[in-house]
């Protein structure tokens, strides 16, 4: 948590006058300032990759955090002045924004203005933000899924995994999650409605505990985790089998990532595995919306968060993503309104 920086100072709470504003370099046109009081603030795993350059594990796309400088990741917030014409004061937003209470943000950047208030803010840094795009995109997109197949997902009762679950029961498949905690295991059998569950943290061998649970093989692995995990996915995967490539928790703490020693199972049985990033798959969030709208309006999926109010206990929170503390989407409040 030390490599975390908070930014509490308090700053003006207008913009500049326009001609301070500095210039694009790149379009010479000039950057559109927003200035954003942020609201919640989501803790994601992929921040621990942006803290230090672990071997192989950089993300090219994203800029590292520098230590002494304030953090940045997913959050929600409102804007109280703007030189972007799209977004006025009042305006309530998720999107990119820094670990802070009031953040000056150049545009264009990762900003969606947020239209459906009947729904609790929070939810959009978890099933109506990234995690609802990374589980949507990931699932349906990602793995072409059939009413009936075979549906395995590691990290399920986090915040992707908890709705891979649910979108893949709404198709009509055999879906079994694993998580770090019999609570967890609890929550997914008796909340999201997976068939089983079951704790890898109990199991001796993963190839044994997969194939009680999938005798005939698995069709859909949702891959959250990396490391053993996958290892003994490969060994389970049917013929024609799809993985989709999120992310690799169990790797990002490591000084060295784990080597995968049962690659050799996707040329076996034609395995299609499809890494993917979902900021590439951004334009598909209005189609998401009207998917994912009705389906919480209706009850027929839930999302459970678990938030920790105050700026000042986020390191801790996102630490604790890496112990599975988290029961769901992990929300930091920096302010309710
Ligand atoms: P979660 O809310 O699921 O939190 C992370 C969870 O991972 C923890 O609660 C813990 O659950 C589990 N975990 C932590 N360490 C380990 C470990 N060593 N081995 C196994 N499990 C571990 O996070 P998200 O749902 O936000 O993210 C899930 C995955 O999706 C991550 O890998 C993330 O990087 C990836 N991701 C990828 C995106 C993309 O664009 N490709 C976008 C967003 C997320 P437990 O108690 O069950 O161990």
């Amino acid at each position: 948590s030390d490599l975390c920086v908070i930014n509490t100072a308090t700053i003006k709470l207008k913009l500049p006058a326009e001609t301070d504003q500095p210039a694009d370099a790149v379009t010479s046109s000039k950057v559109q300032l927003v200035l954003l009081k942020n609201l919640y603030l989501s803790c994601d795993p992929y921040q621990r990759l942006l803290m230090e350059s672990v071997q192989g594990l950089s993300v090219p796309s994203m800029s590292s955090y520098t230590p002494g400088s304030t953090i940045h990741g997913y959050g929600v917030a409102k804007v109280l002045d703007s030189r972007n014409p799209d977004l006025k004061a009042g305006d309530l937003v998720w999107g990119t924004t820094n670990w802070e209470e009031y953040s000056l943000i150049t545009t264009p950047q990762v900003l969606f203005k947020i239209h459906h208030t009947d729904i609790p803010l929070s939810y959009y840094t978890g099933i109506l933000g990234m995690p609802g795009m990374t589980a949507y995109v990931g699932f349906y997109e990602i793995c072409s899924p059939k009413k009936g197949e075979y549906v395995f997902i590691s990290a399920a009762a986090g915040a992707v995994g908890q709705l891979v679950g649910q979108f893949a029961k709404l198709m009509g498949c055999y879906v079994v999650g694993s998580a770090g905690s019999n609570e967890k295991v609890d929550l997914l059998k008796n909340k999201f409605g997976f068939d089983e569950a079951f704790n890898y943290k109990e199991e001796n061998d993963l190839n044994v505990a997969l194939k009680r649970y999938f005798p005939e093989g698995i069709d859909i692995y949702f891959e959250n985790v990396g490391g053993k995990t996958l290892d003994a996915v490969l060994l389970n995967m049917r013929l024609h089998g799809r993985i989709s490539g999120c992310g690799m928790i169990s790797q990002y703490n490591l000084d060295k990532p784990e080597g995968v020693i049962n690659l050799m199972q996707l040329i076996y049985k034609r395995i299609r595995f499809h890494g993917f990033s979902v900021p590439d798959h951004y334009h598909l969030y209005p189609k998401f919306l009207d998917f994912m709208l009705p389906h919480i309006r209706q009850g027929k999926i839930v999302y459970v968060e678990d938030i920790v109010e105050g700026l000042e206990n986020g390191p801790a929170a996102l630490v604790g993503l890496f112990k599975g503390r988290n029961f769901g989407r992990q929300v930091v409040v920096v302010s309710h309104d």
